[in-house]
């Protein structure tokens, strides 16, 4: 049935997508995405898009285990019902340990010990583990599943506004109960959001899911005077870590293979490149991870690339296949990982206000748990319902209790 509340997602990366996504699934039409830049414009348009069954334990492993089977089914229903395909496929995943060539291709030297890996493989490898198989494995290409979750919200009648928001309007409720008074619900509610040289949305709940850029949320909570610091804690948690990533094109070798390296560079430094082959024949690198900043470019677009990583990353790859020597290097990117504090999500309602929500900093598994995110804050908003992974990642961990009130 039609469920008439007017729903705000602030931010269009994969976590906004999917939480936009399981709502109209749960019969919200009215729902309305504002992304400053443009869909997936961030780490949702240039992560890897690996997916692992049970790599977490606990709260956090059911977590990841329903969102990673929910990538099959959907997946298959986008095929089914949408005709849209989002290169979703099992993998067979190894780590492998491999030290820096003086030459870039290498003969093809394998040992014994190589025989379950592809037979393209030409780097010395001196160890491997295999990390997962095809039931526990699996990728998806990030920026195609966001887009085309966000095509079936505005199908079912949402729409997405371009323009940066930059802060709310808020209204003080003046029937709150004895509840509000433990901070069960706030007597203080956003009403409008604004955005930048456009008319505000009016709204009856905001969700904040602006990735790495949710720390710029803070300052926009200092009206609502009921909890005023208490809340901005909230969102300064978060920042970005960047990292660079290269998309070779070859058209082949295109099985189902992901690695995660060891390797051990000349400087006596070893890094952790990923090395992913999409089904098109795309070849899909990422590493170079750097420190956490809260100093982000406005647009995902113009994260600045160093070409230096890039040809370290495009050398490991032909490292480790010399086949691909030749390969065009059609993408160079960087792009940052939303990160908190604490190292987990935020996911919630934001403590001390009534109807604004969070859903950011999910790390290096945010393709991962992104669907997972969509359909349990879909429960908490719709039915006040919460997963133990999702009280671990109440936003109240951060509050701070002080005079403010
Ligand atoms: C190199 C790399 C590889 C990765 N590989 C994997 C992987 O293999 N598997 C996996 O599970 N995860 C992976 N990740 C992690 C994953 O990409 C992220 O966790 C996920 O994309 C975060 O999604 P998001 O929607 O929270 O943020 P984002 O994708 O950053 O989206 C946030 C959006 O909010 C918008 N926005 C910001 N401020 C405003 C504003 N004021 N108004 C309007 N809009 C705004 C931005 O423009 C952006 O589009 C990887 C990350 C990186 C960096």
């Amino acid at each position: 049935m039609a469920n008439p509340i007017r729903i705000c997602i602030i931010g269009g990366g994969i976590i906004g997508a999917s939480i936009g996504f399981y709502l109209s699934e749960a019969g919200c039409s009215n729902i309305t995405i504002i992304e400053r830049t443009n869909i997936a414009c961030g780490a949702s348009g240039r992560a890897g898009g690996f997916l692992a069954k049970n790599w977490r334990s606990g709260a956090e492993g059911k977590f990841s285990e329903s969102s990673f089977l929910a990538h099959a089914e959907l997946a298959q229903r986008l095929k089914d019902e949408f005709s849209t395909d989002v290169m979703y496929r099992r993998l067979t995943t190894f780590n492998i340990t491999i030290n820096e060539n003086n030459d870039e291709v290498n003969t093809n030297k394998h040992t014994s010990d190589k025989q379950s890996l592809p037979n393209w493989i030409t780097a010395d490898v001196h160890e491997k583990e295999m990390l997962g198989d095809e039931d526990t494995t699996a990728q998806v290409h990030p920026g195609l599943l966001t887009n085309a979750l966000v095509k079936i919200i505005e199908s079912r009648g949402g729409r997405v506004i371009i323009g940066g928001a930059n802060g709310f309007l808020f209204e003080t409720i003046t029937t709150h109960t004895e509840k509000d008074e433990h901070h069960q619900t706030s007597p203080v509610r956003a009403i409008k959001l604004l955005i930048e040289d456009q008319e505000p949305i009016e709204a009856d709940i905001f969700i904040l899911a602006m990735g790495p850029w949710t720390y710029q949320a803070a300052p926009w909570f200092r009206d609502a005077i009921v909890f005023k610091e208490n809340i901005s804690h909230q969102l300064d948690v978060i920042g970005g870590v960047k990292a660079h990533s290269i998309v070779l094109k070859n058209n082949q070798p295109t099985e189902p293979y992901a690695f995660f390296l060891a390797y051990q560079s000349h400087d006596g430094n070893v890094l952790d490149p990923e090395i992913y082959l999409r089904p098109n024949g795309d070849i899909y690198a990422c590493g170079f991870s750097e420190e956490h900043t809260q100093n982000l470019p406005d647009s995902g677009n113009s994260v600045s690339i160093n070409e230096s990583n890039c040809e370290r990353l495009r050398q490991i790859v032909v490292q480790v296949a010399s086949t691909l020597k030749d390969s065009n290097v059609e993408i160079k990117q960087a792009c940052y990982l939303p990160q908190s504090s604490d190292g987990s999500p935020l996911i919630g309602r934001l403590h001390g206000l009534n109807n604004v929500y969070i859903a950011a900093g999910h790390s290096c598994w945010g393709i991962l748990n992104s669907l997972a995110t969509g359909a349990q804050l879909t429960q908490l908003i719709l039915k006040g319902e919460m997963s133990p992974f999702l009280k671990q990642c109440d936003p109240t961990r951060f509050y701070r209790r002080g005079g403010h009130r």
